[in-house]
């Protein structure tokens, strides 16, 4: 279940913790990639090199994998529309790059599918928000969730804004994609929830119930200041986290987009263009 990193230091301490219960990667047979953010796939080359493993991945990642390039030059447009949208075309001076990931058996996941691992069946829930190929895996026998970076402890995940799926669609409401997913896992016999960071804990419904409190008092927080002028999603986020440097002001820019969907969806917020930046004001 996901890798970590591409980093030498990570790779090196995932051989370390198979080595301690006397494993190699090279006795990997499957590799699940609970979604695409590098801090889960990235050591997934490195394991590849020693084994011939097949690597298990939502389904929305195949663009991704298989366009590499393209669909790296489609995001990259995307984003830079979207945070000029937001009135923050200043921190688009960065320059990503582009690293192409070469998995040679990749089965994609659908909701619904199931895989055999360590003796026991996992169900396979597409639970997206965090990111569009966020999977839960979920074995009825025990109890046990994998949940990657869905259900957090000590953060609340972020819902990425990310480019339409199918390129000629509207783009995603990842929040409320998120709110769905809380809704879809939230009656299910979760015992023990294994999370994408920090420890296993118990009790998901608490931990949703926690995360539903914050994104209604955040939107009030949004509407108050909506109510007072018209704003920009930079110029909120700027309000709602002061702290934020630069280089993580797009983790901002995205939860606050993500609150202003759901405002909208509310009825309570609306949007305007001007200038090719987008204004926001209370309904
Ligand atoms: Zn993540
Ligand atoms: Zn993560």
């Amino acid at each position: 279940m996901d890798t970590g990193t591409h980093w030498p230091a990570s790779v090196q301490e995932l051989r370390a913790g198979l080595d301690a219960v006397g494993l190699t990667f090279g006795d990997v047979e499957q590799i699940v990639v609970t979604h695409m953010h590098t801090d889960h796939y990235g050591g997934v080359q490195a394991i590849l090199q020693e084994t011939e493993a097949a690597v298990f991945v939502h389904s929305q990642a195949k663009r991704a994998l298989t366009d590499g390039q393209e669909e790296f030059a489609r995001t990259e447009s995307f984003m830079q529309s979207f945070i000029r949208e937001c009135g923050a075309a200043h921190i688009l001076n960065r320059e990503r790059k582009y690293h192409p990931e070469e998995w040679r058996d990749v089965r994609y996941l659908e909701d619904g599918d199931t895989i055999a691992a360590g003796g026991r069946d996992w169900s396979i829930l597409h639970t997206p928000g965090h990111s569009q190929s966020d999977i839960c895996l979920w074995d009825q026998a025990s109890g046990d969730a994998i949940v990657g970076d869905f259900l957090l402890q000590e953060i609340s995940s972020n819902a990425f804004i990310v480019p339409p799926e199918p390129p000629s669609g509207e783009r995603p409401k990842p929040l409320l994609q998120m709110r769905e997913s809380f809704s879809r896992v939230y009656d299910m016999p979760f015992a023990t929830v294994y999370p994408g960071h920090g420890e296993p804990f118990a009790g998901h419904q608490g931990l949703i119930d926690r995360r539903r409190e914050e994104q209604a008092a955040r939107c009030e927080k949004i509407l108050s200041l909506l109510a007072e002028q018209p704003r920009t999603v930079l110029k909120i986020c700027r309000e709602l986290f002061p702290w934020l440097k630069e280089n993580a002001l797009f983790l901002g820019l995205s939860e606050v987009q993500g609150h202003l969907d759901l405002l909208v969806e509310q009825g309570r917020a609306a949007g305007e263009p001007h200038e090719g930046i987008l204004w926001y004001y209370a309904v």
